[in-house]
């Protein structure tokens, strides 16, 4: 039996978003920046996808930017704002994807600061802790929506609303005013999403992560927001992305979104989603001795389960699932081949032992019952066997 259990890493591609990038990658081939018709059959088929996404996030076309994936989002968002500013303090936490914690790295080698916001145990970040930490010199706030590791959701709403309320102030004291940035990656298939009610000035999304292409992505960019281009070379995305379009994955990465756009549906996956992760999680703690959970359950994306087994490797665990038919990961897949401790577990407070125990399963649109089923039929031999081999162990 074949059971993927890790789609926070990557999703399969949806086959109706296979079917409307095909003929793209066919005889639909033109350059959409090209002015002869095959040029404006690839403008017009962008230009829908553009709509596409506006709509699903509730903002005007000109305020998308198409990008190869939201690495590229993160820093988009955040060299090409801070490049504006001379100086500047920016507002992160220690629990972000790399994309946007080494591009933070990044900003300080040119000088601007940058404070990283601790989360607490469960693995939350607050609006006090952003208000707690933000002086006259902020200008950027950078906080992702949901976490890739543990799945938990910032309370990005409320963030956007405080600073939407300082702002205002600042306006009055004609003092500049602060950005907010959500990487919302591991968000848009499952949390509210309309730019107005999160308040936010950039979100970074990716195609692969909502059953579309690799290689495809989007930084939303709310009008009036002083971004400018990391990148040179052409006009395209009003200069702020330059290089050929990639109509294809646009049209894939669009079609992913048309599907995640029925809020009904999106509403019975949640919940379809959570009850098969609960039932996992329920179960596990019943059939296996000495694990923890990682992360506040109650603010969690639905699919996603991380979890310690005391006194084993998250490496060997993965391994042995592996070769049962089962795919999790240890960590991020972006830091599965490094073996250092996750930065994630670490900020959480999961002692670095800890940490190293531990995997993350990530559910999604095909899993079933049989799936949870299985996964906990094999995964009680599998520890017992790695606990019995465990030098971690005192006996
Ligand atoms: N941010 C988050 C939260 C992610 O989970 C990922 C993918 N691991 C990325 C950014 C990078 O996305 P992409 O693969 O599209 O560059």
């Amino acid at each position: 039996m074949k059971v993927y259990f890790d789609h926070s890493a990557t999703t399969p591609v949806h086959p109706e978003v296979v079917k409307a990038m095909k003929p793209y990658l066919s005889h639909k081939f033109g350059n959409a920046s090209s002015l002869h018709s095959f040029g404006q059959e690839a403008k017009i088929a962008l230009d829908k996808s553009r709509q596409t996404v506006a709509k699903f996030f509730n903002c005007q076309p000109e305020e998308v930017i198409f990008t190869s994936g939201a690495t590229e989002s993160n820093n988009i968002a955040l060299r090409g704002l801070m490049q504006n500013v001379e100086t500047g303090e920016i507002i992160t936490t220690e629990f972000e994807h790399p994309a946007v914690l080494e591009t933070c790295q990044y900003l300080e080698k040119f000088g601007f600061k940058v404070k990283y916001l601790k989360p607490s145990k469960e693995g939350l970040i607050t609006v006090e802790q952003v208000e707690e930490a933000i002086n006259d010199k902020t200008v950027l706030v950078s906080i992702m929506y949901a976490n890739n590791e543990i799945g938990t959701i910032q309370p990005i709403p409320e963030i956007g609303a405080k600073l939407q309320k300082i702002n205002r102030v600042r306006q009055m004291r004609n003092s500049s005013r602060i950005y907010l940035h959500t990487d919302a990656t591991q968000a848009i298939a499952y949390c509210q999403i309309d730019i107005d009610e999160l308040g936010v000035d950039l979100l970074s999304f990716s195609g692969h992560k909502i059953y579309g292409p690799k290689g495809v992505g989007g930084l939303i960019v709310r009008e009036g927001t002083p971004l400018s281009a990391i990148i040179y070379g052409g006009h395209q995305e009003n200069n702020l992305r330059v290089g050929t379009y990639n109509v294809p994955g646009i049209v894939g990465l669009a079609k992913a979104i048309e599907l995640l756009s029925k809020k009904a549906d999106k509403q019975r996956e949640v919940k379809r989603l959570a009850q098969l992760r609960d039932k996992l999680a329920q179960e596990l703690e019943k059939r296996v001795s000495d694990i923890i959970i990682n992360g506040s359950m109650e603010h969690r994306l639905p699919g996603n389960l991380n979890v310690t087994f005391l006194f084993v490797e998250g490496e060997g665990i993965m391994l042995s699932l592996d070769d049962k038919g089962i795919a999790v990961s240890t960590g991020s897949a972006c830091a599965s081949s490094s073996l250092k401790a996750s930065h994630v577990l670490l900020s959480i407070g999961v002692p670095p032992e800890q940490a190293h125990g531990s995997i993350r399963v990530s559910l999604g649109k095909d899993n079933t019952i049989k799936d949870v089923e299985y996964f906990l039929k094999v995964i009680g031999p599998i520890i017992e066997k790695l606990r019995k081999m465990s030098p971690l162990i005192q006996r």
